[in-house]
């Protein structure tokens, strides 16, 4: 027969020591941020058929909840909760998308407990919604988007790390009050000057006119700039009440130009019209009537540049508002947003300079 062991000190002393670890455990994670995942779908949300795939695998196959369970050590830098908003591929994130989006963001941000929003997304036309993020976010609270090149399947899969790193953007105190970042492969972006400059390569989002706001090394970040333009509070969008966004088209610019895919704008009731113009924003003189017209009946044009960086250059030939800087797609969601507040020309050539 067993005989009874009685309990000793030791194990007394085990038992107690055990019970303070675990509870400086649990006492440590309920210090960490809160961060919100919101999940619209994409690449990293993506699976192919085999480790060589990493072309024409379907995008959106995997949940929010399923990536965060792919990251075990998000639970070492942050409490982090996630929710679903959509499951695409962004080229089909749409203007409903987008309005649900931001003001699911405002909500979150708002409530005093959450320090910060992590989006995931596809990086087809993430620096769209990131810049529209940018001008309606009602909070200095960070947001960071983030995104990868590879689906989750791919041997290069690069969304695991990425996420990780945009959770630990989100958390950082650093990051308050920089604007909506993009974070991937170790550079923080601003929303405001990013863009995704080639098709395939994992280090596709560059912001060669200006740099970057920072790195992220050895899992820490490391802020060095700020972005110049206002954002998210110093700007007077205000979506809240919103349904819908005004329809802006853009039109590409090319030798032997048509008009009549301006005519066709102006007849389908177009409120905007971005021109991604040749050169500094240059404009064919077979599309100036079209253009002329359009002016004529209220819809406000924005010359852009199809070069993808620099001005446009402030031309008397030329119809339009100057989109400055900023490139066609991101021009089209200023207008868009724009246009929620005024159609005075003056006044959103004003916002084409300020944000
Ligand atoms: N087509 C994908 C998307 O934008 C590409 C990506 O996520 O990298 O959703």
């Amino acid at each position: 027969m067993r005989k009874y062991k009685p309990f000793q000190l030791n194990d007394i002393i085990k038992t107690i020591f055990c019970f303070f670890v675990l509870l400086s455990f649990s006492s440590h994670a309920e210090s960490l941020p809160k961060i919100v995942v919101l999940a619209t779908g994409g690449t990293i949300a993506g699976t192919g058929t085999s480790e060589m795939q990493t072309t024409g695998y379907k995008p959106g196959v995997l949940t929010a909840d399923m990536l965060l369970k792919s990251v075990p050590s998000l639970s070492s830098v942050a409490q982090v909760s996630a929710e679903q908003i959509s499951n695409v591929g962004s080229d089909n994130i749409n203007n409903e998308i987008l309005l649900k989006l931001a003001k699911r963001v405002n909500v979150l941000l708002a409530q005093p407990d959450i320090n910060g929003i992590v989006i995931t997304h596809g990086t087809d036309t993430l620096e769209e919604t990131a810049y529209f993020l940018n001008l309606v976010v009602k909070s200095k609270k960070p947001v960071v988007l983030t995104a990868s090149m590879r689906p989750s399947t791919a041997i290069s899969a690069d969304g695991r790390g990425n996420l990780l790193q945009a959770v630990i953007v989100a958390a950082s105190h650093e990051a308050s009050g920089r604007g909506v970042m993009i974070v991937m492969n170790d550079r923080i972006s601003s929303a405001r000057y990013v863009t995704k400059t080639n098709a395939n390569t994992l280090d596709t989002f560059k912001d060669y006119e200006h740099g970057y706001l920072g790195h992220v090394v050895d899992q820490v970040p490391h802020f060095e700039m700020r972005a110049g333009k206002l954002n998210t509070t110093d700007t007077p969008f205000d979506i809240t009440n919103l349904k819908m966004l005004p329809d802006v088209v853009i039109n590409y610019g090319y030798q032997n130009e048509v008009p009549y895919m301006y005519d066709a704008a102006i007849e389908h009731g177009v409120k905007g019209i971005v021109v991604a113009g040749t050169g500094g924003g240059s404009e064919s003189l077979a599309i100036i009537p079209s253009l002329k017209k359009a002016i004529e009946k209220g819809i406000v044009v924005v010359r852009s540049s199809r070069t993808g960086s620099g001005y446009v250059a402030g031309d008397p030939a030329y119809v339009g508002l100057l989109s400055n800087d900023l490139n066609p797609q991101k021009s089209r969601i200023l207008l868009m947003l724009a246009l929620t507040v005024t159609n005075d020309p003056p006044q959103i050539q004003e916002m084409f300079n300020k944000y």
